[in-house]
């Protein structure tokens, strides 16, 4: 038998491509290819934080065929949170599962050949090293810049790259960390800004497509990176609006003096205590992430959210409507109270989501 005359080989063959012509159009795209498919096959993502954009980008990795996707959330899914969240519907509202499971289930529809796995944890220094280890790439689905600095520095010492992503109003703001290549988060950002300095999609607001754009450019750096593709990889801060379409490659700087990128062995010993529950009381503490609160501003933003209970020179509290029985306390040094839950996690996501942090 002449070569012209053998039976083309089957795609099922492909170690890529688990199923005849699953993969096709994608594996046709000339950065990736059959050997950067079967790279895929054999990559393990970990998505921290499966609402918008983790969501979104943890649905494009699954059907792009990444083998294993672990999926970190402390939530549940909302009412408030379906026209950004595509991973969820009313029925997920309804049945008050933690989006993690939630997430996993619908996603094992997606594509069984995948291994998607839940984490309902909230991830903080004392367990960050736990739930990402293993992985070969971290996606940042995260709403804020602590739990983000915490996903850095524990990226930093596992050496695993992660790709950072914000989205605020129609705002994008993204790039990938390769460590050794690229400056880190904490080159960019190396203090947390103080509670309430930047506004939270819960404040400002947020967009659907911006969620897409985000959750677009996320799975593509990570499609490059799984697949070995690094040197098309982006280098720098894409800033994206999708309102006014106004899009720029921002050049980052690496910081000299970074702890995260000279690896420093205590980085994850230097983040703040985790939130912990009040004893005797239905309360959470959460310890203050960092710098002063500007009060009058924050409590002039949360006004329109619920009841502001109390506002004065020390503390702010705040009932909002859109968490029943929940009450918000922040103190100028960034301290909070969670009143209505004994769960930290819970009390932290009201926190971030309103205070941001
Ligand atoms: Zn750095």
């Amino acid at each position: 038998m002449t070569d012209t005359a053998r039976p083309p080989t089957p795609a099922s063959d492909d170690p890529g491509d688990v199923a005849p012509g699953r993969y096709d159009r994608q594996v046709r795209v000339g950065g990736l290819g059959r050997d950067g498919q079967a790279r895929l096959g054999a990559a393990t993502v970990v998505v921290v934080g499966v609402g918008a954009t983790g969501g979104a980008a943890a649905d494009l990795l699954v059907r792009a065929g990444v083998g294993r996707v672990v999926l970190v959330d402390r939530d549940v899914p909302e009412l408030g949170n379906l026209h950004r969240q595509v991973l969820f519907d009313e029925d997920d509202v309804r049945a008050g599962l933690p989006k993690a499971e939630a997430a996993r289930r619908r996603l094992a529809r997606v594509n069984s050949s995948v291994a998607v796995e839940a984490r309902v944890k909230d991830l903080d220094a004392s367990n960050a090293l736990a739930l990402l280890g293993g992985a070969d790439l971290v996606v940042d689905g995260t709403d804020g810049f602590q739990t983000r600095h915490v996903v850095n520095d524990a990226c930093a010492l596992l050496g695993v790259p992660w790709i950072y992503t914000g989205v605020v109003g129609t705002a994008v703001h993204g790039f990938p960390i390769v460590w050794g290549e690229t400056p880190c988060f904490r080159c960019y950002l190396p203090e947390l800004p103080p509670p309430g300095a930047v506004p939270t999609c819960d404040v400002a607001g947020v967009l659907g497509p911006t969620v897409a754009v985000a959750a677009g450019f996320a799975a593509a750096e990570a499609l490059k990176l799984l697949a070995g593709r690094r040197e098309q990889v982006a280098r720098g801060l894409l800033v994206v609006d999708v309102w006014t379409r106004e899009a720029r490659l921002l050049r980052l700087e690496r910081d000299p003096a970074c702890p995260a990128c000279a690896r420093a062995p205590d980085l994850l010993e230097r983040a703040p205590p985790p939130a912990a529950r009040l004893c005797g009381r239905d309360a959470v503490t959460l310890p203050p992430p960092g710098g002063r609160v500007d009060l009058p501003a924050l409590a002039a933003r949360l006004a329109g959210l619920g009841a502001l209970e109390r506002s004065n020179a020390f503390l702010l509290r705040v009932a909002p409507h859109d968490a029943p029985g929940l009450r918000l306390t922040v103190f100028a040094d960034g301290r909070a109270i969670v009143d209505g839950t004994d769960d930290p996690a819970r009390g932290r996501a009201l926190f971030a989501r309103l205070v941001g942090a």
